[in-house]
């Protein structure tokens, strides 16, 4: 503890005093435009459900940060199977699926998350870079890519890009501290950090070279670094049941293997744990919903429901929409946004079911309050543009559409669409500058592309 509180103090020191170097816009900026840059390129998983979840726990960790932030952070999924997890400067955090899939319960989530926080808070990368003189986006840009997405980047920038982006030691330790002090005050357990980065070690020891996760690549593991985790942990006592599994968190697997895994062998091994009733059998009617079998998703949901597991909601709302039956989906949906008014997911699909049912305004009601608890999500922004555009505002319609088109890295299409829109919105609304100046930066990028040249 005293290690841990020492080591606080130090890192005051230097966050405090790094300012001077590389500025905090230019940070924001260059982490802003990787993001839409990596979005046209990387394959990213975008089901709000996943992205909403992993950018809540993300988010519970933020908000223990030292106020105020410099910038708003950002978690996406890239589909990979492969062990990553990556903190591009400016606040934007990717994660692999694959990873999402072999943590063993939230605390070794957030242990990973917020070790990824501890780097961009201190501003590991431009520190790093800045001794290398690498410091200008084209050269960043590859190399982030290389890491997030080692097949691509390497492609892209030349094959020892990773190496370069190896973290240094004093920033990994740095980075294990910040997380463990972050995962505390979020009310996470920090054991979950330890026990995660343990098991992928001595996975990485008994694996060929080659095989070697990108994790461990970017953020080199070495003794030492456990021994100084292990220290800081040691003293604090562990959260009675901090290492089960919560249904939050096997739901979201659940949704990353239906989407993801072999077909046949999940839905087989769903079945296998369904067939013992309660969350397993509600697990198998996620799985079944996310593999795009919302009937049958939606016998199985109604029999987990009675046999009393809770919080379906979202899953028998989404289910009932698919198979068509919008008035049920519009009840189910309708009472759990007013008994849990923070769900982004529900405000998201009842928006969706009041835009099937023709109710723009009651679909963009939905949507606004979705995208303002849950601005990662892209098809929110695309569903508002369409509730917009049909209820009449067409130039509020293209401008959502720029946006969805933006966060899915389809840079020309969202310059155009911004374009028009700034033609149709009102002159000196909020959304017409802001449509100006996207369709400036978009341009900007579109002239100097980096990524995927
Ligand atoms: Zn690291």
């Amino acid at each position: 503890m005293r290690r841990l509180v020492a080591a606080a103090v130090g890192l005051g020191l230097l966050l405090g005093g790094y300012a001077r170097g590389y500025p905090i816009a230019e940070e924001r900026k260059l982490g802003e435009r990787f993001s839409i840059e990596a979005a046209g390129e990387l394959p990213l998983l975008r089901e709000p459900a996943v992205v909403d979840y992993v950018n809540r726990l993300g988010q519970r960790i933020v908000s223990h940060l030292e106020a105020p932030q410099p910038f708003p952070y950002r978690f996406s999924i890239v589909l990979d199977a492969r062990l990553n997890a990556f903190a591009v400067p400016g606040g934007f955090v990717y994660v692999h699926s694959g990873l999402l899939l072999r943590v063993g319960n939230e605390a070794e989530l957030a242990g990973v998350l917020g070790h990824e926080i501890g780097h961009t808070h201190a501003h590991h990368i431009v520190r790093q870079q800045e001794k290398s003189r690498l410091l200008n986006y084209a050269a960043i840009a590859g190399l982030l890519l290389s890491v997030v997405q080692p097949a691509i980047g390497a492609a892209a920038m030349g094959a020892n890009a990773t190496a370069q982006l190896k973290y240094r030691r004093e920033f990994e330790q740095e980075a294990d501290y910040l997380g463990v002090r972050y995962m505390r005050e979020a009310g996470f357990d920090p054991h979950g950090m330890l026990t995660f980065l343990k098991r992928m070690w001595d996975e990485q020891r008994t694996a060929p070279s080659d095989q070697v996760p990108p994790y461990m690549l970017s953020h080199p593991m070495t003794d030492e670094r456990i021994n100084h985790l292990e220290a800081a942990t040691k003293s604090l006592p562990a959260r009675p049941g901090w290492d089960e599994p919560s249904f939050a968190l096997e739901r979201v697997q659940a949704i990353v293997r239906a989407l993801t895994g072999d077909r046949a062998a999940v839905r087989e091994s769903y079945a296998r744990r369904g067939a013992a009733g309660g969350p397993g059998l509600a697990l198998h009617g996620i799985s079944l919903l996310y593999q795009g079998d919302a009937r049958s998703a939606l016998a199985v949901l109604d029999r987990a429901r009675r046999q009393g597991v809770t919080d379906l909601e979202d899953d028998v709302g989404l289910a009932s929409l698919r198979t068509g039956d919008l008035d049920r989906a519009a009840r189910v949906l309708s009472e759990r946004v007013e008994s849990a008014p923070d769900d982004a997911v529900a405000h998201a699909t009842l928006g969706r079911v009041r835009l099937a049912q023709g109710d723009y305004a009651a679909a963009r009601r939905e949507l606004e309050r979705a995208a303002a608890l849950a601005p990662a999500l892209d098809d929110v922004e695309y569903d508002l543009g369409q509730a917009c555009g049909r209820g009449g505002d067409a130039g509020l319609g293209l401008y959502h559409l720029a946006r969805a088109l933006e966060m899915r890295g389809s840079v020309e299409q969202a310059r155009a669409q911004y374009d028009k829109a700034s033609r149709l919105l009102e002159a000196g609304s909020a959304e017409a500058s802001d449509a100006k100046e996207r369709a400036d930066a978009l341009e900007e990028i579109s002239s100097a592309r980096v990524i995927g040249r």
